[in-house]
């Protein structure tokens, strides 16, 4: 008998459960499968964040536990960082905590606002953690597609206007995984107003905010006049210094929603490992943080030409993405996303993901992300542009 509570058993079935059997299959036969599909950086965590870390662990009054607010430190690293990036001041009590990886404050943060039958508005195509963490609390999600048309952003006008008064929550992403679409100052503002009106509080996950290339610079959704006044923001080191196994985030913003997160955390978990948070400072407070950005822009760059050139080479109309390590492309005719994805495996060996995995409006889009050496992705493409055409 099947004794597993409801919310397991309605979490939807893994959708990349068939690649990965096809691709274990397709290596078995010795072939040289290239990995386009996870969003997990290939490059090391720069040295001076490892050299830190390595400090730390050694030192004993590390190993208890950690203040369940976080490390003061850390907290005002962060701070620091804000004001320096974004000209926006936080107050380091009040307005930032540490997360064990920003996909953890991404899930739990549901359970601070969204009641059993509340709405949470949730983009779609997009992380799927909105959408867990909603029905974990017990909230129901309401879809907002990202049209290419609407540049991927959500149209609020056409939020049924029934589900934003129920809505509690508002989840936004960018720069956008798994579009690479930004947001314009005009659209949070638009944001702001849609916020102030339903009372709604908006979740905003800046994972890429610092994965932006040819001079542009994501916005925090904090920039914005009266941004702090109904968001969160959710930051993470994982993309910005390759430390996705180190599980290191915050969030910062409205100090109620702020607050809310770390009560229930405080209830949950028992905080950062203290050593992890000071390599965490180091990120933010040693000069070799830029010019470390700097050239991490410079290889994903790269790397999008590459991607982004062999495609149109092969038909795909295709722009260029200003942000995030992936390119959104459209499949070609007669295929479904899934379908497209399993015949790219088959027929050259390159796995992608399936737009499907990112919600329904994902269908008829993959995604390729470019978390492989420039001579690897460059065979990846050749291999493509040799086996399809878009049209
Ligand atoms: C990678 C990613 C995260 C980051 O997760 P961590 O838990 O901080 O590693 C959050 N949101 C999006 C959209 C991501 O792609």
């Amino acid at each position: 008998m099947d004794r597993t509570a409801e919310r397991i058993r309605l979490l939807p079935r893994y959708l990349f459960a068939e690649i990965d059997k096809k691709v274990k299959a397709a290596q078995e036969k010795g072939i040289d499968v290239i990995k386009l599909g996870i969003g997990d950086p290939d490059s090391p965590t720069p040295d001076y964040i490892v050299k830190r870390m390595q400090e730390e662990v050694a030192r004993p009054t590390n190993h208890t536990y950690p203040p369940d607010e976080g490390l003061k430190e850390f907290r005002e690293a962060v701070a620091g960082y804000y004001l320096r990036r974004h000209g926006v001041e936080l107050d380091p009590q009040k307005e930032i905590v540490p997360l064990i990886g920003s996909k953890e404050g991404i899930a739990h943060i549901s359970f601070c606002f969204t009641n059993p039958g509340d709405v949470n508005l949730i983009p779609d195509p997009g992380y799927p953690v909105y959408g867990i963490g909603t029905l974990f609390a017990g909230g129901i999600p309401q879809i907002m597609p990202l049209l290419k048309e609407k540049s991927f952003l959500p149209d609020l006008q056409s939020v049924p206007v029934e589900a934003a008064r129920r809505a509690k929550l508002l989840f936004l992403n960018y720069p956008n995984n798994p579009t690479g679409a930004v947001a314009t100052r005009e659209f949070f503002k638009e944001v702001v107003a849609f916020a102030r009106e339903y009372n709604l509080i908006v979740c905003h996950d800046a994972a890429y905010n610092e994965l932006a290339f040819d001079d542009y610079r994501p916005i925090s959704f904090l920039e914005v006049a009266g941004g702090k006044d109904v968001a969160i923001e959710f930051g993470s080191l994982s993309k910005t210094f390759n430390m996705t196994g180190w599980r290191i985030g915050y969030a910062v913003g409205n100090s109620l929603a702020v607050e809310a997160l770390y009560r229930f955390k405080t209830n949950l978990d028992s905080g950062l490992f203290k050593a992890i948070q000071y390599a965490g400072v180091e990120a933010f407070i040693n000069p070799q943080m830029e010019p470390f950005l700097e050239e991490l822009r410079n290889l994903y760059r790269r790397r999008r030409d590459i991607a982004v050139k062999a495609l149109r080479e092969a038909g795909w109309p295709l722009d260029a993405p200003k942000a995030t390590f992936y390119i959104w492309a459209p499949v070609p005719e007669g295929y479904t996303s899934q379908e497209f994805v399993t015949f790219l495996l088959e027929e050259t060996g390159v796995v992608v993901t399936p737009g499907r995995g990112f919600g329904k409006y994902g269908e008829g889009y993959f995604r390729i992300a470019l978390t492989v050496n420039e001579e690897r992705l460059q065979e990846a493409m050749e291999r493509i542009k040799g086996a399809v055409r878009f049209r």
